[in-house]
């Protein structure tokens, strides 16, 4: 279900002659031999104060306004950290410049995050890019951070489990209720999924970063309607909103 035909090399002999041609360079402090050094890792601090539900920055203990007026269709939005530096050029380095190493150390950190904060799955699900994207990027990076996080935590991975329909415009600078517009239908169950083997389920979603959670709504509706029992999203950074 993961695997692709006709590939060369196996994914992981690729990356061993990837990394003896272009050893790596920490992409915080250009150390030599790390994609992220421990230290620069260690730079990236859990979130504190944040809504119970969808992670938003809060005072100590409650639920924010937003999901108090339009309570969150997810079981819960969880995020390893903020979206600041140095998280955020670590993101855009894996998202936009190609440096595809960087989901091993992002994923790693993800399936900490899986564990403190106490999420419990039966199965992973990245947030599908949109084909063309795809084509466009030659990656889905939110799939890379979900391989990763699936190894990392032995849940199972399902790459193939929603469909995206269409591409949607870049959230970028939408209002929240633009963003629920844009995404809402983008996605879908894929049929091998849709008839039943998710019933009773607990089923995780992985992306990079939320900023309204209206992308993550939007591929949690298809997964309860096809009987998922709870839907989480974990991502990498939750921007205060
Ligand atoms: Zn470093
Ligand atoms: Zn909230």
């Amino acid at each position: 279900m993961t695997g692709k035909k006709g590939e060369l090399l196996p994914r992981q002999a690729m990356q061993q002659l990837l990394d003896l041609l272009y050893p790596p360079r920490c992409a915080g402090c250009q150390r030599g031999g790390y994609v992220l050094c421990p230290s620069c890792l260690a730079r990236i601090p859990p979130l504190t104060f944040i809504c119970q539900r969808c992670s938003a920055p809060l005072s100590p203990g409650g639920i924010c306004s937003s999901c108090q007026s339009a309570p969150l269709k997810l079981s819960g939005l969880r995020a390893v950290s903020a979206y600041q530096e140095p998280l955020r050029s670590y993101i855009h380095a894996l998202k936009y410049d190609g440096n595809t190493r960087l989901a091993q150390p992002l994923g790693m950190l993800l399936a900490q995050a899986y564990h403190t904060l106490g999420i419990r799955a039966d199965g992973i699900v990245p947030v599908p890019l949109h084909s063309e994207r795809y084509r466009q990027r030659g990656y889905n990076h939110a799939a890379l951070l979900a391989r990763v996080c699936a190894t990392r935590t032995t849940l199972p991975l399902f790459e193939n489990m929603l469909i995206r329909h269409r591409a949607t415009l870049s959230q970028v600078g939408l209002a929240h209720w633009e963003r629920q517009q844009n995404v809402q239908g983008a996605f879908s169950c894929a049929p091998a999924y849709a008839n039943g083997q998710l019933r009773g389920r607990a089923i995780l979603l992985i992306d990079d970063v939320s900023t309204t959670s209206s992308t993550l709504e939007a591929c949690a509706a298809p997964l309860f309607a096809a009987g998922a029992a709870t839907v989480y999203a974990l991502v990498l950074a939750r921007p205060g909103s």
